[in-house]
């Protein structure tokens, strides 16, 4: 997951922009220029397929759908008809073989593990017949409890009073819509500066305040279970590690760090009996991954470390531990889709 929401006038911008190059069919003139002069390797972030509306009824965090499943089928078959798409392992085994990339390679990651990445993404994906590579938090595969960041959300979401204190300061909101969207806001992005062990009781003491209890959990927010990951890995995906418990990596000690990026690479192989070769650091913006998180995972044999920062990727000078990708959201329309394949710089 990111904490990072795009602003109001940003969205105007890139709808205007897709509106425009839409109008001017000038986008396959784009696609082949930038094959022509940049090299690139591109790599797409998505959390969850999800069929769910914007609606009030949806009591989860819906800044982690990415898009429903009609809007990703249309993804997905644009993708298999403009570009080349690919594993980590078959882009480790072109670079190796040491000829030159053709500037259309394209790989699709999913962060966390969710439900609906078995039940939505790798059921479509399969139909097109594409790979992806679909980054796990292995503690909490096959369990019975949503994601922290995702039961965070619901918690505030639900509260019947809105009055909480995080990071030393107290809040005390009506419990309106709009103010339990602040509070999320809020909430999140302090959850991610403080060191983990706090990250922790910090989020148990704001259930108490907000008299948050045990709730039943829909089947649909739910994680995957190994038995869904091993027939996905057995059938054309890849899987790699998200960590164990999604911690913000930086925030750990030297030692919790090692254990969260071996031990998610331990589990991963001994279930799926594949290497696991990538790991995209949970949350993943600049604070998210040190140059010490990268050494480790480096020294762990991991061959690549994604980052969830913006951007593209020179296929001839891979910052190899800090991998960028470009972000698909749930508000991206078919065109500002293909805009951000044209012109990544803006997005
Ligand atoms: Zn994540």
């Amino acid at each position: 997951m990111d904490f990072y929401k795009v602003g109001h006038k940003d969205i105007m911008k890139k709808k205007l922009l897709a509106i425009a190059t839409s109008w001017l069919g000038i986008g396959g003139l784009f696609i082949r220029l930038r094959r022509l002069f940049k090299k690139e390797v591109i790599i797409l972030a998505y959390h969850r397929i999800l069929d769910t509306h914007d609606d009030e009824s949806y009591l989860f965090d819906e800044e982690l759908i990415s898009a429903n499943s009609d809007a990703f089928l249309w993804q997905i078959n644009f993708l298999k008809k403009h570009y080349d798409v690919i594993s980590f392992a078959e882009l480790s085994q072109r670079l190796a073989s040491n000829k030159p990339l053709t500037g259309r390679e394209l790989i699709i990651t999913f962060d966390d593990g969710f439900s609906d990445n078995y039940s939505n993404a790798y059921r479509l994906l399969d139909s097109v017949d594409i790979p992806a590579v679909f980054y796990i938090s292995t503690g909490y595969i096959g369990a019975d409890k949503t994601f922290w960041f995702n039961e965070v959300v619901h918690a505030i979401k639900v509260a019947k009073k809105l009055s909480f204190s995080i990071a030393d300061t107290t809040y005390d909101f009506e419990p309106s819509k709009k103010n339990k969207e602040k509070a999320i806001q809020l909430v999140l992005n302090q959850l991610k500066e403080i060191p983990n062990s706090e990250r922790l009781n910090a989020i148990e003491s704001l259930y108490r305040e907000l008299d948050f209890r045990a709730y039943a959990i829909p089947a649909s927010e739910l994680p995957m279970t190994w038995e869904n990951i091993n027939e996905m890995a057995s059938n054309n995906m890849e899987i790699g590690s998200h960590a164990v418990s999604h911690p913000i990596l930086s925030r750990l000690t030297d030692e919790e760090m090692q254990q969260e990026i071996i031990d998610s690479k331990n589990t991963i192989e001994t279930m799926t009996k594949k290497v696991c070769r990538t790991i995209a650091y949970p949350v993943g913006g600049r604070n998210a991954f040190t140059e010490k998180v990268q050494k480790i995972s480096e020294t762990a044999g991991y061959e690549y470390g994604l980052s969830y920062i913006s951007g593209n990727n020179k296929a001839n000078a891979l910052n190899k531990y800090s991998l960028a990708r470009l972000h698909v959201e749930r508000y991206t329309s078919n065109e500002e889709f293909k805009l951000m394949l044209y012109l990544p710089e803006i997005f």
